[in-house]
């Protein structure tokens, strides 16, 4: 090696370290104690609102609402939000139940996320170990979205009041995953431009571990369209000939499609339901809908698959002699992938906050749900956290999706899990409810506002993490791949899904709305034993 070389090998090593050491070091002298002073106090904080988060997640829970039809939880929140310093623009994007909360001012914007709708057929009543809905067919929290904005705002509050009291810059934004399970929305709040100029997403989403991860997430992204074929109606029996079924030709598409699974990719998921098959049997059915999720793990397989299903629908129009109308997309997602930096800092602090301490009835709970589920294992709740911080995934093998991969695509995010499901559940079902309004999801909802709170207080105070994170995403994730909405430019959201069922189930849901005026928790209102499990076999 000349001396040339060796001066130039020293000297990229040197720049290399720099960022490093930087990195480790305290901010200024004392400046990493004062942040872990500040951290605790925040801890502290949020456990003192323990009650106004169970509160938070028991009223939620009542609501019960579907995608696009969360009225009572989008106007609970906002009153929250508002009687808390926020300032609330409602109804952004065109989404009657969305909102975007603000409060403070100047760099940096962390916006901080979480979804809010319910599930179809999902009404049980909670802390019960078996199916017993609280209104047979009606919707309920079987996903438990019913606590996440509790652990965001609860740890917002806690940050707010020191960042005050410190005079520390920074914008606090509050905002609802609105129809989630619709993948209905957060494509068009990125449209509208409201993550524009926000530097971090910290989104959090039920789980049953308290975890984050980094990098490509196992899961699909997908593409959900509506197929509307109009036909001609007659006589079915007296004079068939004259009609033409529009239901023929949804299910010829949906033949079509399983013949063509067989040579479709092993990551892809794709399924239907129809949502229009036709008035009567005498009556050749003049209309008729399928509803398709298409899911693949990138864009383009994603755009691939969904170009086959409209092939799929013209041919069998054609075989039908009905017309498609102009399709409707009715939801999209990105697959997600979350930033190194800010998960780094995520964990970190999961490690410092722990798992809850769960109780004798919290274990006996899970396991006789484990075991009504018959579950090879009744294992009960987590008690240790997973090994590592969980990076990219290896081999993605496709799975569920979530619209956050469309703000992970516009701005560094990540996804917190909180511990506030039970292990082993089949998930968008009865039995995920039952923890979602039990003291497992309110230990669980503030044992992520901590860790939400901590995570907050390190965006706000080190500058650099904000940056590195940045770095990531220009350098890394959004290297090779940029993004392209799902949605087109005629498409807007499908703000009408829902409105039927909860119109035929609102009223005697109305019933049983938690009214902490009366009482403590919802277990109480309901006369609820905790836990309520089987004596004997089933
Ligand atoms: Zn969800």
């Amino acid at each position: 090696m000349t001396r040339h070389a060796l001066v130039a090998l020293i000297i990229s090593a040197l720049v290399v370290a720099a960022p490093l050491a930087q990195k480790n070091a305290p901010a200024k002298p004392g400046g990493n104690a004062k942040l872990d002073a500040l951290k605790q106090e925040a801890v502290a904080d949020v456990e003192s609102r323990t009650q106004f988060a169970q509160q938070m997640v028991d009223q939620i829970f009542s609501y019960g609402e579907l995608g696009f039809q969360e009225f009572e939880t989008n106007r609970y929140l906002i009153d929250i939000l508002k009687k808390n310093g926020f300032a609330v623009q409602e109804g952004i994007a065109d989404i009657p139940t969305a909102f975007m909360a603000t409060w403070g001012s100047g760099k940096p914007v962390i916006a901080l996320g979480s979804d809010i709708d319910c599930i179809p057929q999902a009404s049980q009543k909670p802390a019960v170990a078996w199916h017993e809905p609280m209104i047979e067919g009606a919707p309920g929290h079987g996903e438990g979205h019913n606590s996440g904005q509790a652990v965001n705002i609860t740890a917002a509050l806690a940050v707010k009041k020191i960042m005050e009291r410190e005079k520390l810059p920074g914008t606090i934004r509050i905002w609802t995953g609105t129809a989630e399970e619709l993948v209905g929305t957060k494509a068009y709040f990125v449209r509208a431009g409201f993550f524009k100029d926000v530097d971090i997403a910290l989104f959090t989403h039920v789980g049953e571990n308290l975890d984050v991860s980094w990098g490509e997430r196992a899961g699909n992204g997908l593409v959900s369209v509506q197929y509307s074929f109009v036909g001609e109606t007659a006589h079915a029996a007296a004079n068939p000939w004259r009609g033409r079924s529009a239901l023929d030709a949804v299910e010829l598409m949906d033949i079509g499609w399983n013949f063509r699974r067989e040579h479709l990719r092993l990551s892809q998921r794709s399924h239907n339901v129809i949502t229009d098959g036709g008035d009567q049997p005498n009556v050749v059915p003049r209309t008729a809908s399928v509803w398709y999720y298409f899911r693949e793990t990138d864009y383009p397989h994603i755009k691939e698959l969904w170009e086959t299903g409209d092939t799929m629908a013209k041919a069998a129009a054609m075989m039908a002699g009905v017309d498609l109308l102009p399709t409707k997309v009715l939801g999209s997602a990105w697959p997600q992938h979350f930033n190194k930096v800010v998960a780094e800092t995520t964990w970190a602090n999961i490690q410092k906050v722990g798992l809850p301490q769960w109780s004798d009835e919290d274990q006996q709970l899970a396991k006789a749900l484990q075991k009504e589920l018959k579950n090879p294992r009744a294992e009960g709740l987590r008690t240790k956290l997973s090994d590592g911080l969980q990076g990219p995934v290896r081999e993605n093998t496709g799975g569920g999706s979530d619209d956050i991969g469309d703000i992970s695509w516009n701005v560094p995010t990540v996804t917190l899990r909180y511990p506030s499901n039970i292990p082993g559940l089949p998930g968008h079902n009865w039995a995920n409810a039952i923890s979602m309004a039990t003291p497992i999801a309110h230990k669980g909802v503030i044992a992520g506002a901590k860790v939400q709170a901590m995570t907050l207080l390190d965006l706000v105070s080190r500058p650099e993490l904000v940056e590195q994170a940045w770095k990531y995403f220009k350098d890394v994730q959004t290297k090779e791949t940029k993004y392209e909405a799902l949605i087109r430019p005629q498409d807007t959201p499908a703000i009408w899904l829902n409105k039927a069922t909860m119109d035929k189930y609102r009223p005697e849901m109305k019933k049983y709305y938690y009214d902490p005026s009366r009482f403590k928790n919802y277990l109480e209102q309901l006369n609820i034993k905790y836990p309520t499990v089987r004596t004997t076999a089933p």
